[in-house]
């Protein structure tokens, strides 16, 4: 590699919200920053859902790393899989390749839990990537197709029956775009079939949708989603996923879709650190975001088990991910420069929001609530100036109207072939 080793070496892995804010954050550090990730592009997680449920293409809510970084000069950005850290030798391992580093920032996020049951992953495939939600579109899609095709009664059943497993925010919205796709976007355009007939059910473990938001935005959610024909069971957990359908305790719930939003576990870097992690094997970190014994390590965003100031956990959301990808690099980039270390890490929290369906969100901005089309209006907002790129922010606000208007979704492409058998 061409670089200056003269120079301090920062590597970054993950190319997700905190990865590429530490990268910005070290533009003008006197250091040479490597930046890896495993994908080619950042994604913006908040707005998959709509990939899987047929609203957005995915290169609306993605953009190439290369691109975005490509003015800072002092960044390379390479495409590979880390498959651990000699902490040692300081040194990346991402199979044959090799990464020296005087400084390591390791933002790899976070991945799907199944609590154990991994063999569920295929049967229920959660949202996390952009293969999984057009993985999720493509069984969606197929599912109206294979019940138009079908004869028989039990089967189009069992095909329009979608469940969806989690009731926070990536699953209420999955509950209510799945929701417009049956009973608003398609009926006009099957024969056989009336997909307004489609079963969209909600399954929750805990009391409450939403637990995340004060209760009465969770019981506005809930509301919201049955008056649009959502099934919702809260207090109920599903105790098996079958090829065709979940068991819930003794109750058997035939379905030829199941979407998984029910639990994360963070990556693999609690293994490569051999680092004190939490239940969720998120790595626990100290005030100023390094692993606790290794100074010249940071670990950011949802791959972090962080407390702020008053000892209230980080959530695992992208705001905080920026804000501590943001502070790490300026931590190493002060640490470089032998200026005084930065203060402790502090969060600042500035709201939750989510989207429930056309014309209602709830948003909790501390003390102000805001539900109903004004919600919507501002969590829609709020999401188009969060994207990255003039193009991206245009292309999305003009699809949202564009469909709101036409009640159209227009990125409805089963890209590969029939459902495995
Ligand atoms: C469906 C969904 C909806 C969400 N909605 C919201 C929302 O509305 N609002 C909100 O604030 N937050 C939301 N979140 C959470 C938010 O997206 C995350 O908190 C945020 O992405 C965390 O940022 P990060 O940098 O820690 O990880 P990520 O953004 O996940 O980035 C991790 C990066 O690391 C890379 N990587 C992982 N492993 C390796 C490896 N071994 N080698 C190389 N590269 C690797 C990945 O490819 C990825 O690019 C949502 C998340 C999901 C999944």
């Amino acid at each position: 590699m061409d670089k200056d080793q003269e120079r301090p070496q920062v590597v970054i892995v993950g190319g997700g919200f905190g990865g590429l804010e530490a990268a910005k954050a070290l533009t003008h550090s006197a250091a040479d920053v490597t930046l890896i990730d495993r994908q080619n592009h950042h994604c913006f997680q908040p707005l998959l859902y709509q990939v899987a449920t047929a609203a957005l293409s995915p290169a609306d809510i993605a953009w190439p790393i290369r691109g975005i970084l490509r003015r800072q000069r002092n960044v390379t950005v390479l495409m590979a899989a880390v498959t651990g850290v000699d902490t040692i030798n300081k040194r990346v391992l991402a199979g044959n390749h090799v990464f020296p580093y005087d400084y390591l920032v390791l933002a790899t996020g976070a991945t799907h839990s199944y609590f154990g049951h991994e063999n569920w992953g295929t049967l229920a495939p959660g949202l996390k990537r952009i293969e999984d939600a057009t993985e999720i579109r493509r069984r969606m899609l197929l599912a109206f197709e294979e019940a138009e095709l079908s004869d028989s009664e039990a089967e189009q059943k069992k095909l329009l029956t979608f469940v969806i497993v989690g009731g926070g925010p990536t699953g209420v919205e999955m509950a209510g775009a799945f929701a417009e796709v049956a009973f608003k976007t398609l009926h006009p355009e099957f024969r056989r079939i009336e997909p307004r007939h489609s079963r969209i059910v909600l399954i929750e473990g805990g009391p409450r949708l939403l637990p995340s938001f004060p209760e009465n935005l969770s019981h506005y959610a809930q509301q919201v989603l049955q008056r649009m024909g959502v099934e919702i069971m809260t207090g109920r957990v599903v105790s098996e996923v079958r090829p065709d359908g979940v068991d819930i305790g003794p109750e058997r719930l035939d379905a030829s879709t199941v979407v998984w939003a029910a639990g994360v576990v963070a990556s693999p870097a609690t293994q490569w650190l051999r680092a004190e992690h939490d239940r969720a094997g998120r790595v626990i970190v100290g005030p100023d975001l390094s692993v606790p014994g290794l100074p010249e390590v940071y670990v950011i965003g949802d791959t972090a088990a962080a407390t702020d100031a008053g000892g209230r956990p980080v959530p695992g959301i992208a705001p905080a991910a920026k804000q501590m990808g943001r502070y790490v690099g300026r931590a190493i980039a002060a640490r470089i420069a032998g200026k005084q270390p930065l203060p402790r890490f502090t969060y600042r929290h500035a709201g939750d929001l989510a989207a429930i369906g056309r014309r209602a969100a709830v948003v909790k901005l501390g003390w102000l609530e805001l539900t109903g089309f004004i919600g919507w209006l501002f969590w829609g907002l709020v999401h188009v100036y969060f994207l990255i790129g003039v193009r991206n922010r245009f292309v999305v606000a003009f699809t949202w109207l564009w469909n709101y208007l036409t009640f159209q979704r227009g990125a409805r492409l089963i890209t590969r072939g029939l459902r495995d058998p």
